[in-house]
């Protein structure tokens, strides 16, 4: 007699069980994710299609950082501006080229039309001195509502990774699927951003780090030179310590979103 075993894996986002799984980029491939967070055994191809936009609002938040770095993207294709309305970037031989209209009026440059830069489309402050070869903007940074929820993807990618595809699929991380996916009622997770950015090239995660024998790890996240801490917990005390702290030391911690005045 013989029996057919099936091994099954389960997908951490819809919780089925699948006989295979689509490949995970715990942090989007255009931002360059390091070869051992590629996953093979944590999500289903439909979850992995379905966030498309979620990916997209962390690409588009690193996209002007990661041309200024050069960070490859997919097949080493270099790095370009594609998502932001009022500048786009050009890839040339002495580095990249950069486009922003100052407006008032919408300009063609590069082949695409530019809307004038301006606080609506997240680009602002936009100056050129020509006499010293300079310009500079601000980028409005944060402010897309599926900011957050793409850095918690992240979050449970790392619990998958660290703990398993069966700890992360369990009902203790409902709330983090529900926050990724903008799920009506969803608890708000807040994030803890360190002020001094560094600007390097590559991404980094640390291992889970558990405080105190809470039940729930944090994950810290560098993007480009950006650390972000992720609070797993749905009530988020090792964030509401760290601000207690970072307070009374009188350092700055940023905490997204911030409290409101
Ligand atoms: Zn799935």
């Amino acid at each position: 007699m013989s029996v057919a075993v099936f091994s099954t894996m389960i997908c951490i986002w819809c919780k089925s069980d699948h006989t295979t799984l689509s490949k995970e980029h715990a942090i989007p491939e255009a931002l360059g994710c390091p070869p051992q967070l590629i996953l093979d055994d944590v999500a289903c191809k439909t979850c992995n299609n379905s966030f498309g936009k979620v990916d997209h609002a962390l690409v588009k938040q690193f996209e002007i950082i990661s041309v200024m770095l050069g960070v490859r993207r997919k097949g080493k294709r270099p790095p370009t501006i594609d998502s932001w309305s009022a500048i786009s970037s050009e890839h040339c031989a002495d580095g990249p080229h950069i486009y922003i209209n100052r407006g008032p009026g919408d300009i063609a440059a590069n082949g695409k039309k530019l809307r004038p830069a301006r606080r609506s489309n997240g680009i602002e402050d936009a100056w050129i001195k020509p006499e010293d070869s300079k310009m500079g903007f601000s980028q409005q940074f944060g402010n897309d509502p599926l900011f957050l929820p793409s850095l918690y993807k992240i979050g449970l990618n790392l619990v998958a990774y660290n703990f398993g595809a069966e700890t992360a699929a369990s009902p203790q991380y409902d709330h983090v699927r529900a926050f990724v996916r903008s799920e009506k009622g969803a608890s708000f997770l807040k994030v803890a951003m360190d002020a001094v950015p560094t600007q390097t090239a590559t991404n980094r995660v640390s291992g889970p780090i558990t405080k105190n024998g809470r039940a729930y790890p944090m994950f810290q996240v560098t993007l480009l030179g950006v650390t972000f801490l992720l609070d797993m917990a749905p009530d988020q005390p090792c964030l509401r310590d760290l601000r207690g702290a970072a307070t009374m030391m009188g350092e700055k911690l940023y905490v997204f979103p911030a409290p409101k005045a």
